[in-house]
């Protein structure tokens, strides 16, 4: 493991074992999600659900990573020094028995011994789709693993932050949608896609259900080449099985929420959808 080269501060406190100055470190007052590691070699040393605010004036943690950190008897003979386990670069002091947390310990580290790693945010992706009345389509995606919301709204119109009143009269070019926003590491497009392909009638053409008029017609809005092939797939799969699939495949637009009193409707309302159900087509 290739050390860094250290400047002359951080030489002093790391191999000379010195001490910066109390309320000078940049981590002191540091509260993001993500972990700590050693200046010098890059060992993982503390997570930031271990940190406490000490107001000691220098970073604090009650638990180090297992086996990160190595403790000795200070030149002092008093305390305990804690070094990185991995390279030996001097941290700070724990302390034992003050009862700032319940597990009664206190790493107290030199912000300078430490390089801070940001726990990386989680991805999220968005499909829309449009199945008839969004009330029913969002009550369905909402109860999928993986799915993170739902929001219903309006797209593939002409006019800007279109009212229900204006998308019911049709004359908007908008259709009512929802917009998924989902963890792609829990579930996928392809999945997402089928079930919405499950709890609408693709084959029906002008409209959903007893819901008729051009804003309720089947259709995916694709955001890129992936979805489009996937979404291609599924209707393919489709037809083979005799459905006459009218859905149409949209390039994704702009997508405007709908009005508050649409969103998480049956949730809000109690009852469950008249116009959706889940039938297995795949
Ligand atoms: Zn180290």
């Amino acid at each position: 493991m290739k050390y860094k080269t250290l400047s002359p501060m951080e030489k002093y406190v790391i191999i000379d074992k010195g001490t910066e100055a109390p309320f000078s470190g940049i981590y002191e007052k540091f509260d993001k999600k993500g972990t700590y590691v050693c200046k010098q070699c890059g060992a993982e040393l503390y997570r930031s659900e271990d940190k406490f605010d000490a107001h000691c004036g220098w970073p604090s943690f009650d638990d180090e990573i297992p086996g990160a950190v190595r403790k000795a008897t200070d030149a002092d003979g008093r305390r305990t020094e804690i070094m990185c386990a991995n390279c030996g670069a001097h941290l700070g002091h724990v302390f034992l028995g003050e009862g700032f947390t319940a597990k009664n310990t206190r790493h107290c580290v030199n912000s300078i011994s430490l390089d801070f790693k940001a726990a990386e945010q989680a991805k999220t992706e968005t499909a829309v789709f449009a199945g008839g009345c969004f009330w029913g389509v969002e009550y369905y995606m909402e109860k999928e693993k993986g799915v993170i919301s739902v929001e219903s709204g309006y797209t593939g119109g002409h006019t800007q932050n279109p009212s229900y009143e204006a998308v019911c009269s049709g004359t908007t070019g908008h259709i009512e949608a929802v917009k998924i926003t989902y963890d792609p590491s829990k579930t996928s497009y392809e999945k997402l896609a089928k079930l919405f392909f499950e709890i609408h009638d693709p084959t029906q053409a002008n409209g959903q259900g007893p819901d008729i008029g051009y804003q309720y017609q089947s259709a995916v809005f694709y955001k890129n080449d992936e979805q489009k092939k996937v979404t291609e797939k599924l209707i393919s799969q489709l037809k083979e099985k005799g459905f006459h699939v009218v859905t149409r495949l949209i390039p994704a637009k702009t997508f405007w929420k709908a009005e508050d009193y649409h969103q998480n409707y049956y949730d809000n309302k109690g009852g469950t959808p008249y116009c959706h159900a889940r039938k297995k087509r795949f």
